[in-house]
């Protein structure tokens, strides 16, 4: 068997992708028949496959390459900290100068008194801390029955037991069990899809008073917490009614209920703000991070935390963590990326840069005949695809065909945009250029026409 490389010819490379490697969230049989887009390199905003094709990366990897690829800062960083100290944990009341410096550099970017953080692998790991640290806290302060966290359907929280309950996604929900007890979810705040004949700001409202009805109807002894994404991301760039957040945040407040805000896509600049919290005016205990928080050069999640939780979560044992909780290749290397993110002032060139061109890019296709709303906040945004703007209309197929026929027009013109149901995604690089931007409208424009003409010629319109 010859070394498995780049030079091997693609079809080598996708047999033996088919015979061994499972994929997430794919049906294997199926890529297995069709074989998977092999990637082989990436910078800037571009990645690049084994035909040789350069492909502009409209969505940062899984909404997490902030800063862009192929920066070697970052390698050489990991280089540095692997031969002097590539690992040690943080269980047995011992630290390390990169898990230091990077909760250090957290709390002085984190709004309020979001002072400490627990770190974990990812961001469905951080959830699950997430989960058992509210549960823990109440129970540390006298009402163990204190334990119901409610969350949102079509959010998205992780892919873990206990992450995938929290989120409310009813494909996940189908398979292995889940959710577990104890997790309650209320509608989700999507105007387009479910708000009827209301305007967006009732519609934001009476979403938001779902939460109150909840906690009443559980009892506010029995309600832990209430998570949810500043802007949910996986299902779909769902941009909240501006009535919402105030809503939920007045009622977290009134009944005492702890509030997290997951901020694993919105973290680390995509809204235009260090936080989405920021941005959305929203005032959490707990922020779950990942993601961005190393541009997804390292794995590494975590959740920051409160004055007040942390310090009753530290007035015990907290019997809790991952051998990889604060690795310290993948926290210099976050760190190493934070420093980039400030230095290089990416936050003002996706204020003052990219997000103008961006909106105008992504407003701009709402005259295509397929493009029902398009919505946007700072660097991530989705469109609804309809087959009929003015009633909101969906497609009479399944949920998806739409969608997934875009994604496969996109991909075959070398832009990579994802598609929720109907919706298009989109969240490129922060570092993106205005002239990079441009070229995904054009690519963006063309997969839709394309896509048009398929669905006309297949009597779907
Ligand atoms: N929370 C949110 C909001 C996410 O978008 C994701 C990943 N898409 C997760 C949690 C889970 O993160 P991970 O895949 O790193 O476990």
């Amino acid at each position: 068997m010859p070394a498995i490389t780049n030079h091997l010819p693609t079809s080598e490379l996708q047999a033996l992708d088919a015979a061994h490697h499972m994929h997430p969230f794919t049906a294997g049989g199926e890529l297995a028949a069709k074989g998977a887009r092999v990637i082989t390199r990436a910078n800037g905003v571009f990645l690049h496959d084994s035909e040789g094709n350069e492909i502009l990366d409209g969505m940062a990897g899984l909404w997490c390459v902030n800063i862009g690829y192929g920066r070697g800062e970052l390698a050489d960083v990991a280089a540095r900290q692997m031969r002097e100290l590539p690992y040690y944990n943080t269980f047995f009341q011992t630290t390390h100068v990169p898990a230091i410096a990077l909760t250090q550099k957290i709390a002085e970017l984190a709004p309020g008194d979001l002072n400490h953080v627990f770190f974990a692998g990812s961001g469905s790991e951080a959830n699950d801390t997430n989960l058992r640290m509210v549960r823990t806290y109440w129970a540390i302060k006298g009402k163990p029955d204190k334990h119901i966290v409610i969350s949102r359907k079509n959010a998205y929280h992780g892919s873990s037991v206990g992450s995938g309950s929290l989120g409310g996604m009813t494909a996940m929900h189908a398979q292995g069990g889940l959710p577990i007890p104890g997790i309650v979810h209320i509608d989700q705040p999507n105007w387009w899809a479910e708000g009827g004949s209301m305007s967006r700001e009732e519609f934001g409202v009476s979403r938001a008073k779902q939460l109150e009805v909840a906690i009443l109807e559980h009892g506010e002894d029995k309600v832990a917490a209430f998570i949810a994404e500043p802007i949910q991301g996986a299902g779909g760039v769902i941009i909240p009614p501006e009535t919402y957040w105030p809503e939920i945040q007045r009622i977290c407040d009134k009944y005492d209920i702890l509030l997290i805000a997951d901020e694993v896509i919105c973290g680390f600049g995509r809204t235009g703000n260090w936080f989405g919290s920021q941005t959305l005016g929203i005032k959490p205990h707990i922020m779950t991070i990942a993601k961005g928080l190393s541009s997804g050069y390292q794995p590494i999640g975590g959740s920051i935390v409160c004055d007040e939780v942390a310090e009753v979560i530290g007035s015990g044992e907290f019997n809790h963590g991952y051998t990889y909780s604060g690795h310290p290749v993948a926290a210099a290397v976050a760190l190493e990326n934070l420093r980039i993110l400030e230095e290089e002032n990416v936050l003002d060139h996706v204020r003052d840069v990219a997000m103008p061109a961006l909106h105008e890019m992504w407003h701009g296709l709402a005259d295509h005949p397929l493009v029902g709303e398009t919505t946007i906040t700072g660097m991530m945004g989705s469109l609804a695809l309809t087959p009929h703007k003015d009633s909101r209309a969906k497609f009479a197929m399944d949920a998806g065909t739409a969608g997934f026929m875009c994604r496969e027009r996109c991909f075959a013109n070398n832009l990579v945009m994802r598609h929720v149901y109907d919706r298009m995604v989109i969240s490129p690089p922060l570092i993106i250029t205005p002239d990079e931007i441009a070229e995904i409208g054009r690519r963006a424009r063309t997969a839709l026409d394309e896509c048009y003409v398929q669905l006309k010629d297949g009597d779907m319109l």
